[in-house]
């Protein structure tokens, strides 16, 4: 029967749940003593992990167990590498400050190249960055700091392709400055109760948010005076606003024809047409589309969410030029400034953190159907996967 076949995968998960109950039961949180591993993680998140106590589910376990076999296949090549020799895959590393200590052993493999001891932090990855990520460097930093140790190696391994690209971190005294503010802030905060700011939110660390266990805790998607409940879903560019004389007069205003394709833009002109079409400069070429409006206007819960491409430094006057049409709306939810996903991406990631807050999208009004048919799908993932309560 197929059911062997689960039985396997629940064994598997009930083994790693109980290799986490292990562990954790061996190394408990202690307010005063902080997780090297985490101290560049949302202080928040840390703050949550600390008075709550975190239990992650199968798919973070797994995901944990993946990191760990990385961790070992690449101590185990290192060590019959002839390159470098590894002196430690395991070190005990405690960094104090003041009544707060970081402190725990980890996964770190000591290796000598050339007579040199180096750290290397070995990450596991689905894409490798271009640039290693702060978090991650911070890490590396408080186990350089903590060893003494002067140099290291941030080692991203591609776990789709089998790629791996290696970046090189000196200890730096900045670093050390950055781990005291944060340990003394975490540390603060868990000594008066009180949460510390939602961090990753704030930074717009929002991949963060979405894979954090404390979301529902947290909840950094929440529309302020609107707890979880029916929200209505409107598109703005070319939904509730026809912006087609904004985009012909952007293309003007760099030298091409009004007709010209967006697809065939080179990037040169593609840079310059977003930077003027994204901008305050000819939004009051925008005019409202009436049956769109009129839809929204027959709404009478108040809980109409506006979804849209347009970046956050557009925010006021956006909501200025709604104001001046008569267009009623609860929130709005934009692009970040450093975000440069397609339009439809960035407006279903919006989507799925509504849904993922508990709000469930009883309507999404857009003249863009595939855009459309993506959040209903999206919409009932979550309505089907979570309570099964419509
Ligand atoms: S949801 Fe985001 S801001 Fe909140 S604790 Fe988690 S990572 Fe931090």
């Amino acid at each position: 029967m197929s059911d062997v076949g689960e039985e396997v995968v629940e064994g598997v998960n009930k083994g790693l749940r109980n290799l986490w109950r292990q562990e954790a039961d061996l190394h408990q949180p202690k307010t005063g003593s902080y997780y090297p591993s985490m101290i560049g993680a949302c202080l928040r998140k840390q703050y949550y992990a600390y008075s709550i106590g975190e239990v992650p589910d199968d798919g973070a376990l797994a995901i944990f167990a993946t990191g760990r076999g990385v961790h070992d296949a690449v101590a185990d090549a290192l060590d019959n590498s002839g390159v470098l020799k590894v002196e430690a895959r395991e070190v005990e590393v405690s960094l104090p400050f003041g009544e707060a200590v970081l402190h725990g052993r980890i996964d770190l493999v000591v290796a000598s190249l050339r007579g040199e001891k180096i750290a290397i932090e070995v990450k596991s990855t689905s894409r490798i960055p271009e640039e290693p990520f702060e978090h991650q460097v911070l890490q590396l930093q408080t186990y350089l700091h903590a060893t003494g140790l002067g140099k290291g190696v941030l080692l991203y391994w591609d776990k789709r392709h089998g790629a791996k690209k290696g970046f090189v971190i000196e200890k730096e005294r900045l670093s050390l400055e950055k781990l005291e503010h944060r340990v003394g802030a975490l540390h603060k905060s868990l000594v008066s109760k009180e949460p510390p700011p939602r961090e990753a939110f704030l930074e717009n660390r929002l991949w963060e948010c979405r894979y954090c266990s404390f979301l529902s805790t947290c909840k950094p998607f929440q529309i302020e005076g609107l707890e979880t409940g029916p929200i209505a879903v409107y598109d703005l560019d070319n939904t509730l606003l026809d912006s087609r004389d904004r985009l012909r007069r952007s293309l003007r205003d760099i030298g091409l024809s009004e007709d010209t394709d967006l697809k065939r833009l080179s990037a040169e002109d593609r840079k310059r047409f977003w930077g003027i079409y994204l901008s305050e400069k000819h939004l009051g070429l925008d005019k409202p589309i009436g049956q769109y409006v009129e839809k929204l206007c027959s709404h009478s819960r108040n809980n109409v969410v506006i979804v849209t491409g347009r970046p956050e430094r557009l925010r006021a006057a956006t909501e200025q030029q709604l104001g001046r049409l008569n267009i009623p709306f609860r929130a709005m939810v934009m692009r970040r400034d450093d975000e440069y996903l397609s339009d439809r991406q960035v407006k279903l990631n919006w989507v799925e953190n509504l849904l993922l807050t508990g709000y469930t999208v009883e309507e999404c009004v857009s003249s863009y159907r595939d855009f459309m048919d993506a959040a209903k799908i999206l919409s009932e993932k979550y309505r089907t996967g979570s309570t099964g309560s419509s």
